[in-house]
């Protein structure tokens, strides 16, 4: 597993190599990533996981502030696991040294679920998943389904531009259901335990949706019960057509697509 500290040493290392699987991501490395890891190594002849923070995808600043990192732990992880060949520690001068200002902007269409709770936030993200993708130059990008919208933007917008495929990658879930995500840490035992209890409740309205004819006032009853039951902020609960995120009328090629806050940690889940 060599260490890329810089794009020099990028470029040398990766100049011989034309099937490579590129595994994005912010560090808190779990078992969600190593799923991740674990596919592109299986698909790819060589797996490189690039590991950096990006301030730009960021709409709060104590947000960032407080995002779980631990590179030596992920570094030891990533070493176990015997799958990376390859792991990019970009500076930020790396990813943005030229100092333009980043056009991209989000379509009408597309300000929906976090992008119209987040402003700015899925900017930063193909911001900097277009500089990477142009500095890493991978044959597949391996992203999970846990950030389903990151996924169909990155996908939407990368695959046009470059020679790259992206790969979606089913949600890896802890004992209790409950999504693996590096802000878990930020969580308590009784934080967890509402997350475990409110993905048994959104299983259990995806489960009754097709029963009612109106699915959008089943999930506003649904959303204020769960608000008031689990006293937690709630972004969004909606059912959205898989392939395009409109709005679903019907549970076929649908998920349902939530947001919360416990604690100030905002959750993001879709099932
Ligand atoms: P992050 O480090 O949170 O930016 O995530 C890096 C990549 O890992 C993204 O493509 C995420 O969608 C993916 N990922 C994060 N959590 C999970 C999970 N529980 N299951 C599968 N993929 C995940």
């Amino acid at each position: 597993m060599k260490i890329l500290l810089n794009n020099t040493s990028l470029f040398e290392s990766l100049r011989p190599f034309n099937d490579l699987g590129f595994v994005p991501t912010m560090g808190g490395i779990h078992k969600g990533h190593l799923s991740l890891i674990n596919k592109s190594n299986k698909l790819c002849k060589k797996t490189i996981v690039s590991i950096f923070v990006n301030p730009k995808q960021f709409n709060n600043k104590k947000d960032l502030k407080s995002y779980p990192t631990n590179i030596k732990e992920d570094l030891k992880i990533l070493k176990k696991s015997k799958k990376v060949d390859f792991i990019y520690l970009p500076k930020f001068n790396d990813i943005f040294k030229d100092k333009k200002k980043s056009k991209i902007k989000l379509p009408k269409k597309d300000k929906i679920l976090c992008a119209k709770f987040r402003k700015g936030h899925f900017e930063g993200v193909l911001d900097v998943m277009n500089k990477l993708t142009k500095i890493v130059k991978p044959q597949k990008i391996f992203m999970g389904e846990k950030d389903f919208q990151q996924l169909y933007l990155v996908k939407k917008k990368l695959e046009k531009k470059y020679k790259t495929k992206v790969i979606p990658c089913k949600t890896i879930r802890d004992k209790n259901k409950i999504a693996l995500s590096s802000r878990n840490l930020l969580l308590n035992k009784s934080n967890l335990n509402i997350a475990a209890n409110i993905y048994k409740k959104l299983a259990d309205i995806k489960k009754n949706i097709k029963k009612y004819k109106n699915i959008s006032n089943f999930l506003i009853i649904k959303k204020k019960e769960l608000k008031n039951n689990y006293k937690i902020k709630i972004d969004y609960l909606e059912l959205r057509n898989k392939k395009n995120l409109k709005i679903s009328k019907t549970i076929n090629n649908s998920r349902l697509f939530i947001a919360y806050y416990i604690n100030n940690v905002r959750l993001i889940d879709n099932l």
